[in-house]
């Protein structure tokens, strides 16, 4: 076993979508699931291509109510490669007899390799290898390359090139139904051995262009313009054992790209200046080895090893180094599909650790895309009544809440609201990310600049969420991490009081930004602010109940679910959630989390520095305490979150070694073995995905939350 490759054997209609996600290949401005060249969405593949950053937004009609989603863009589809024998079908999924199939993504090489042997309805029979890379060196490039060996014939070979703009965004069934057509005006041209396709998203504005040149030498080009659609047709001779090679090199363009005259114009100079995929292919190796030496993490273990450079490549594929140049965020399904339609979440602070070290040019420009977004954030919490700054739970373009209001259970089939706006918890993911880049970089300017004003616009918002009652801070009507309690059985405001994740991590943020005040100063500060940040570091509340933290207020007056009976009846019960609901029940009742909250303290902030802050607030604490609460919340935790595996696995590896295989297994097989049943081919977990490559490292997610 190669530890670099990934391989797939056969064709099997029920994994495609999964093979598809992880084989995608890109380039943090760019990413291209791997599907085949010649199929188009038709419920077993779906060709989707995602510009970093490239939103739009759409009204849908949801029952009797409209709703606005903002989507990352399906982009135009440059993969179209098919070929023909004769005057005989194109090769098109379904129409010719697989006769052999395999699949190779190269990890360390960054290319997806295809080989395939068909037989067409004639008896035709061809062997075709197609190579395909979408480049680290230049980010606005992508190449394909099809070797064809005529088995058993002689005779016209036809190849079919194709740029196509007859996408949508249809990759997840839940959201079919609403409005996915975000591309308008599609427009093509041809001509000079070039294809050329120019769309525009609907409301954003955003061209996005693509150009093709595809070559075989010797071969006859004939061009053909469709609506959406521009062709390049090939024809050559070919005799039975000879082969050949035709090249595709597309170029990549969006009007908000710098230093461009116009997109159409810059993607057309690009790929006509491109050199060829051998000339690309050098370039973009040398590109992901001089990415390796900085990633890669060693274990011994060859099919762990397999994994976690599959992890690690997924996470440089969506977050590159080309990034620094975009205004783009975490998007938490990676580039790779459109499950939360590439929107950007808190999951970066589990990629925070691993990144920071290693790539700190990334975790400063994923900050600078919190940064832009502070005026909106501001302005939230100035609607909301607050100061400070209120980041969203869902973000995308311009840093607006972008949770959806509703939410649809496949299994009842019903819209429910959806409250998870209320995690304002993203706020503290937020700082503390702020700080693990400080703490890896030691880069005092950032935080007097503008990590700094991240973290102080933070902690005015987190001080002005909390009120002072009896002498403790308490913060009411918030969600922790824990998305199924999202309110009281019986109470009509939304959300939990005192969520012990949320209060810890503020009393931590005020510690923190009172060290930040310490390192570069006070400026812009007031007596008042300090004070008020001082008092929320000493006396923030925290619930407790048998002996553990209480994960909210009035936890401890839930009723205990039945998990044997729930366990039985259902076998998977991650989704816990959509279980009670299509009961007609609600998993606010129960003592039943998604995932980790209470032990988000544990992970964070390792056993020490939670005891420090816990007794700091007045609060006794021990080693006892902590076993018990660990224990507590794993007996009531039904890992809905592929985050929460990754979680465990970390916490239980302090405390009790042994116990954190199972978990370890399962974070190491979210995406891979895709866990969750069908997510996976919708989008990877990114999160989860740097998050085990952290575990691996012992990479200091302490000293994330260290002073
Ligand atoms: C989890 C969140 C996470 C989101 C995006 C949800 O299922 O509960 O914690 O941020 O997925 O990955």
């Amino acid at each position: 076993m190669d530890p670099w490759l990934l391989t797939y054997d056969g064709f099997d209609r029920a994994q495609e979508g999964l093979r598809e996600a992880l084989t995608t290949l890109g380039n943090g401005y760019f990413a291209t699931r791997g599907a085949a060249p010649e199929a188009r969405a038709d419920g077993v593949h779906y060709p989707g291509t995602y510009v970093a950053g490239c939103y739009d937004r759409l009204v849908s009609q949801v029952t009797d109510r409209s709703v606005e989603n903002e989507d990352l863009v399906n982009a135009p589809n440059w993969l179209p490669l098919t070929f023909r024998a004769g005057d005989g079908d194109w090769f098109t999924p379904g129409r010719a007899e697989i006769l052999a199939c395999r699949h190779t993504l190269d990890m360390r090489r960054g290319m997806l390799t295809r080989l395939l042997r068909v037989c067409d309805s004639s008896g035709r029979i061809t062997r075709v290898e197609q190579r395909r890379l979408v480049s680290m060196d230049d980010p606005h490039l992508a190449a394909l390359t099809m070797t064809i060996v005529p088995e058993n014939w002689s005779g016209p070979l036809g190849i079919r090139s194709a740029l196509d703009g007859r996408v949508t965004n249809s990759g997840v069934a839940r959201y079919r139904g609403l409005a996915d057509r975000h591309l308008s005006g599609v427009a093509a041209h041809a001509g000079n051995g070039v294809i050329e396709l120019l769309a525009r998203t609907l409301t954003s504005r955003v061209e996005i262009a693509l150009a093709a040149r595809t070559t075989l030498a010797g071969g006859r080009h004939c061009s053909g313009v469709e609506e959406d659609r521009v062709t390049d047709d090939l024809e050559i001779e070919v005799r039975a054992g000879e082969e050949v090679t035709v090249e595709k090199i597309v170029a990549l363009y969006t009007s908000r790209d710098r230093a461009i005259a116009d997109s159409a114009t810059a993607a057309r100079t690009a790929v006509v200046r491109a050199g060829g995929f051998g000339e690309l292919l050098d370039r973009h190796v040398r590109a992901w080895d001089r990415l390796w030496q900085r990633a890669h993490v060693t274990v011994e273990d060859i099919e762990v090893q397999q994994i976690l450079n599959l992890y690690v490549f997924h996470l440089l594929q969506t977050i590159s180094p080309h990034i620094t140049e975009l205004d783009v965020g975490l998007p938490a399904r990676g580039l790779h599909g459109e499950a939360y339609r590439g929107h950007v979440f808190w999951d970066d602070l589990f990629v925070f650790p691993f990144l920071a070290p290693r790539f700190p040019e990334i975790t400063r420009a994923l900050l600078r895309y919190r940064w832009r977004r502070l005026p909106e954030a501001r302005w939230s919490a100035r609607a909301a009544g607050r100061t400070g700054a209120m980041f969203p739970w869902q973000s995308g373009s311009d840093g607006r809440e972008e949770t959806p209001r509703l939410h649809f259970n496949p299994r009842s089939g019903r819209w429910l609201p959806d409250r998870s706006h209320l995690q304002h918890h993203v706020g503290l993911a937020i700082a503390c990310n702020v700080w693990q880049h400080y703490q890896a970089t030691k880069d005092t300017g950032f935080l007097a600049g503008f990590g700094g004003e991240l973290l102080l616009e933070i902690a005015r918002f987190f001080s002005s969420l909390a009120t002072c009652e009896g002498g403790r801070y308490t913060i009411r009507g918030v969600m922790g991490p824990d998305e199924y309690h999202d309110g009281y059985p019986g109470r009509t405001e939304p959300g939990v009081d005192n969520n012990a994740y949320t209060n810890v991590m503020t009393a931590w943020l005020m510690r923190r930004v009172l060290d930040m005040i310490g390192l570069v100063g006070a400026e812009g500060v007031t007596r008042k602010e300090v004070e008020c940040f001082t008092a929320m570091a000493e006396r923030m509340r925290v619930d407790f109940h048998d002996g553990v933290i209480s994960q909210f207020e009035g936890y401890e007056t839930l009723e205990e679910l039945d998990w044997a009976a729930y366990r039985h009846k259902y076998t998977d019960i991650r989704r816990l959630d959509r279980i009670l609901e299509a009961e007609g029940d609600t998993p606010n009742r129960y003592k039943a989390s998604k995932q980790a909250d209470v032990l988000m303290l544990l992970y964070l902030l390792g056993a020490e520095e939670l005891g420090e802050i816990l007794t700091g607030l007045g609060y006794e604490w021990n080693a006892g305490m902590a076993a018990r609460t660990v224990d507590y919340y794993l007996a009531r935790t039904c890992h809905g979150s592929t985050l929460s595996a990754v979680v465990h696995a970390r916490v239980l590896a302090r405390l009790r070694p042994g116990a954190s295989e199972p978990f370890l297994v399962e974070a190491l097989s979210s995406d891979v073995k895709d866990i969750q049943g069908g997510t996976t081919a919708e989008g990877i977990h990114l999160g989860a995905m740097a998050g085990v490559a952290g575990l691996f490292t012992g990479s200091p997610q302490t000293a994330a939350c260290d002073p």
